[in-house]
């Protein structure tokens, strides 16, 4: 029989259960596990103030058809022997997050592997949100777990626009207001994708950041399979990536790119 696996954060929202729901869809069971894994957090701030709704949590799985919930504890995951995993991300772990959360996918990777050695899942979901961790899980689970089919999930967006996200009930109103300058330059973006000229949009969009009271960290058009900068239009599909501070929230959202045609 097939299992699905969707690891998370806790503080669900819907972006979580779509991916939930689809695990259930295509599976015979589906398992969700709940973990705020302190080896991906750069900044112990942000591990303190990260999220926590366990009741709520369970109680918004318990109208899906997850089969089980696992909640451990810091210690049983990592009173295992086994607390960092040496693995060569063929510097994707350099660009992007990486340059801005040290440490951070090594964090990531160590923890997703003990949950596929552990759960032994048929297929995983993870979600678009987090494109970089999505093509480093990839790589990661190719060479660690071969027959484990990971499935990447579309972003799911607020109705203005604003990419879900467990942080975003740090934002106070005026901040949640202000955190739409993120969705709304990648959109800018896509709606002049190749009928302007490359320099322009992306100049555009940066200008339209920096004037405004979120903090640009990046904004890179990338490929999406090595994660490198792009300079120009590229013909294949590419991902606008973004990620910016709203007070002391730190955002990050992304959008797919066509390819000529
Ligand atoms: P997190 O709890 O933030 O670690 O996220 C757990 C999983 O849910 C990851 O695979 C995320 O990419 C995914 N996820 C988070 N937010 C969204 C969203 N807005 N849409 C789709 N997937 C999401």
């Amino acid at each position: 029989s097939t299992l699905g696996f969707v690891p998370t954060m806790g503080a669900l929202h819907q972006g979580h259960i779509s991916l939930v729901n689809r695990a259930c869809e295509e599976n015979d069971r589906c398992i969700v596990s709940i973990f705020v894994n302190p080896t991906q957090f750069n900044q112990n701030e942000d591990f303190v103030k990260y999220p926590r709704n366990e009741e709520a949590d369970i109680s918004m799985l318990s109208s899906t058809g997850a089969a089980a919930v696992f909640l451990p504890s810091a210690d049983e995951m990592y009173n295992t022997g086994q607390n960092h995993l040496e693995f060569d991300l063929n510097g994707l772990d350099q660009v992007l997050e990486g340059k801005f959360r040290a440490g951070h996918f090594q964090g990531v990777i160590t923890i997703v592997d003990k949950f596929f050695s552990l759960i032994q899942p048929t297929k995983a979901y993870f979600g678009l949100k987090d494109f970089q961790q999505l093509v480093i899980i990839r790589l990661m689970a190719e060479k660690l777990h071969p027959n484990l089919k990971i499935v990447a999930c579309p972003i799911v967006r607020e109705a203005d626009g604003l990419a879900m996200s467990s942080r975003n009930q740090r934002l106070s109103p005026i901040e949640r207001q202000r955190s739409l300058i993120l969705s709304e330059a990648l959109f800018s973006i896509k709606d002049r994708w190749r009928k302007d000229s490359f320099d322009s949009i992306i100049g555009d969009a940066v200008k339209k950041l920096e004037s405004s009271a979120a903090r640009l960290e990046y904004l890179e058009i990338i490929d999406p399979e090595t994660l490198q900068t792009l300079n120009d239009y590229p013909e294949t599909e590419s991902v606008a990536c973004i990620a910016a501070w709203v007070g002391d929230v730190r955002l990050i959202d992304n959008i797919i790119l066509p390819a000529s045609i």
